[in-house]
């Protein structure tokens, strides 16, 4: 089971960089309904089940504010590639 942590107080809020957001290829991000203590929005993960920990959320975060723990489900994806 894959385990997304995200650290809401070093993130710069998803309306003012939002990477997370677009580089996740399931669209598992979405916008807190809190903000962090310096008053910016960080995500949440709508669906954590569909989550392949593929690790672009962590890889591509400019704040280091993810971290994906957990094996990446190569044969999830593989079996998708083979309907595009
Ligand atoms: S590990 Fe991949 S699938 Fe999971 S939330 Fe991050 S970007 Fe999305
Ligand atoms: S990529 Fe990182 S800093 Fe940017 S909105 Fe997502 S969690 Fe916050």
């Amino acid at each position: 089971m894959t385990k997304v942590n995200i650290i809401s107080e070093s993130c710069k809020g998803v309306e003012s960089c939002g990477i997370c957001i677009y580089v996740c290829p399931k669209g598992l991000f979405g916008p807190s309904s809190d903000m962090n203590s310096f008053g910016y929005i960080p995500p949440k993960i709508q669906n954590i089940d569909e989550c392949t920990g593929c690790q672009n959320c962590m890889i591509y975060c400019p704040d280091f504010a993810i971290v994906v723990q957990g094996r990446y489900r190569e044969e999830e994806t593989a079996e998708e590639d083979e309907y595009e």
